[in-house]
């Protein structure tokens, strides 16, 4: 079987059209937008930005198969991030008001320096929330030292309870390894876990209740993502898309409870139910209306700052990462780009965006 090229790098600088001078955020006050640290970050649609998406690696051991079904070359892509680099671009974002970070890759735990990553940005000052989205392969080993290290939250990818299932679509035997760093994060002070589910064909037979009995006894959110189709491949798209809307109607004939959504929720829905003590959330990202709270922004392993997963553009930020004098500068260019995010993904009119899969992103 071929090798599909993991991921794809076009490191082409884009012209974006600078934020307009004065926003007024939907929340009243004016935002001056041209490169002042310390002021909130607006885009030019009125939504305050302050979640910061970091991919950390594009390498990945698993092979899931909507994801990097060939695996992850070696060779990928240009070097990711070191930690210094790491730490001035957390601090510019600090400056513009953003307070999350998520660590994602490809697998952020393959890199050696995953625990001191943590400690770094966890103190840079104003960086209240650090979490990593992980396939939790070396959770069970690294999850105390992650405590430790100031990770608030985590985000591990679970797309079966059956060893036999899960195998399949990860391309690595590993479930119960997954379990137990799930268990390690829980017992070990990890103050929020949460489990991804990618909703797939099978997943509402197979699964739905496996996971509804998992969340009766552990204090977990399971998140059911909804398959989003890149560039990869369509024909897997077509073959698993499940709607997100097929779950929400067996979870409520179960007797689960569609929760009022808070502005801090983040894109999912969340239902609950008594004599659980867990949650059980749906991210829909086809559904309408999905990007208008949207808060993040992303920036790839290389160091290219992205819009919104699927844009086409990058904005290279690498160069601004050498010294720690260069921070104002860094700031000043995010503040620049951020007037050219769109208002939505475009997912339902088809669009795939730039890359062959959401491993060089983070999803
Ligand atoms: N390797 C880590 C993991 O799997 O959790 C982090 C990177 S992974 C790209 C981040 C999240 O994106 C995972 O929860 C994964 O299941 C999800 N994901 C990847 N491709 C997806 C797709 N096409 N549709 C929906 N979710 C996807
Ligand atoms: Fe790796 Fe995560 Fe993609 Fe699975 S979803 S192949 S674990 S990057």
């Amino acid at each position: 079987m071929g090798r599909q090229p993991c991921p794809m790098r076009r490191d082409v600088a884009i012209a974006v059209s600078p934020a307009p001078r004065y926003h007024r955020h939907a929340s009243g006050g004016a935002v001056s937008s041209v490169g002042t640290t310390h002021s909130p970050l607006v885009d030019g649609h009125g939504r305050r930005l302050e979640y910061l998406r970091l991919s950390v690696t594009d390498r990945c051991n698993f092979r899931c198969a909507y994801c990097l079904p060939q695996g992850c070359p070696k060779d990928a892509g240009s070097a990711p991030l070191g930690l210094d680099e790491i730490e001035r671009l957390v601090r510019a974002f600090a400056d513009l008001g953003f307070w999350k970070v998520r660590l994602t890759g490809g697998e952020p735990t393959l890199r050696r320096d995953i625990v001191e990553m943590v400690e770094r940005v966890a103190s840079v000052p104003g960086m209240r929330h650090v979490g990593i989205t992980t396939n939790g392969y070396r959770l069970d080993e690294l999850a105390p030292a992650l405590a430790r290290a100031g990770l608030a939250c985590l985000n591990v990818s679970v797309d079966s309870l059956d060893p036999d299932r899960f195998a399949a679509i990860t391309g690595a035997a590993g479930l119960h390894r997954v379990l137990a760093g799930v268990e390690a994060a829980l017992d070990g002070g990890i103050e929020r876990v949460k489990v991804n589910v990618v909703l797939l064909a099978g997943t509402l037979e197979a699964d739905l209740d496996r996971f509804l009995d998992w969340v009766r006894e552990r204090p977990l959110t399971v998140r059911f993502i909804e398959l989003m189709q890149t560039a990869g491949d369509p024909g897997y798209f077509v073959r698993n898309h499940v709607s997100a809307e097929a779950l929400e109607r067996l979870l409520e004939e179960r007797g689960w409870t569609r929760q009022q959504r808070t502005g801090a929720a983040g894109p999912a829905v969340d239902f609950v139910k008594k004599g659980h003590r867990g949650r059980i959330g749906v991210i829909a990202p086809y559904r309408k209306g999905f990007c208008a709270e949207c808060n993040r922004l992303r920036v790839t392993a290389a160091g290219n700052l992205r819009l919104c997963l699927f844009d086409e553009r990058e904005v290279p930020l690498r160069h601004l990462l050498a010294s720690d004098g260069q921070r104002a500068a860094l700031a000043a260019a995010v503040r620049a780009a951020v007037g050219a995010k769109p208002e939505g993904h475009h997912l339902a009119e088809g669009r795939l965006g730039r890359d062959r899969s959401l491993a060089s992103i983070g999803g």
